[in-house]
């Protein structure tokens, strides 16, 4: 049976580039099964903003309420030119169906980033996102944007393959046709959403419901889902 083929962003040392900060690479097999059945674009934000391999840390921090990085080693404010590259980059893109990235980095970090109150690293205020996750969120409210370790979750793995894959069959087969396969779903254990997905006038305005329908379905329906849309190698390891 053939499965939709989600178009994703990844970021490429969870591809298995190595382009990390001390140039090791990061073995992490679901991410790497997943690209296999995947449309992948690769995206290093620190290496496209010519930071380098290997290079010296880079730092979140918080002035006020703003989200600052910083490369403390070089004395280098990268905010501004973090927040160009993801202007232009994310405007770049064709259609995609979601965001997988790296935990933790000041760049890429969906959760556990560190954050601090200063430049210099110094003053330790907690965890929070990398700077170039934030913008990704910002831009796609409607899609899925995760990290390889928030994916460790059972429940929101199999919610973000659900949405990347649901979100992939619309661009693929068109909503009305999407909608009449797995409509039947979401009448079961949402209706509401479903007569909202089902009142949307354009696979624009379908894709952005769906997110949000999906997020309303319980583990079952998703389950449900899941066997029709993504391909059973890649769930057996859900
Ligand atoms: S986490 Fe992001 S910025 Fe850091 S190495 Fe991976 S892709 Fe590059």
């Amino acid at each position: 049976m053939p499965y939709p083929k989600p178009v994703l962003v990844l970021s490429a040392c969870l591809a298995g580039d190595n382009v990390r900060y001390d140039g090791k690479p990061v073995l992490e097999p679901f991410s790497q099964e997943l690209a296999r059945h995947s449309e992948v674009i690769k995206v290093c934000p620190e290496v496209a903003l010519g930071l380098g391999v290997p290079r010296e840390k880079v730092i979140v921090y918080k002035n006020d309420s703003a989200v600052r990085l910083f490369q403390p080693a070089k004395g280098l404010e990268l905010t501004e030119a973090m927040a160009r590259f993801s202007e232009e980059f994310l405007n770049s893109l064709p259609e995609v169906d979601g965001f997988l990235l790296k935990s933790k980095s000041p760049s890429c970090g969906v959760s556990r980033t560190k954050v601090y109150g200063d430049p210099e690293g110094r003053l330790y205020r907690g965890t929070g996102k990398g700077l170039f996750a934030l913008k990704v969120i910002e831009r796609f409210p409607h899609l899925p944007v995760e990290d390889e370790l928030r994916l460790r979750r059972r429940r929101l793995r199999l919610n973000f393959l659900v949405s990347l894959f649901s979100l992939a069959g619309v661009r693929e087969k068109g909503h009305e046709n999407f909608h009449r396969e797995f409509g039947t779903v979401f009448r079961a254990y949402a209706p509401r959403v479903e007569l909202r997905l089902r009142n949307s006038t354009s696979a624009g305005e379908y894709r952005k419901n769906l997110r949000k329908a999906i997020l309303k379905l319980p583990p079952g329906a998703l389950r449900e889902l899941a066997k029709e849309l993504v391909s059973p190698e890649l769930l057996m390891k859900t």
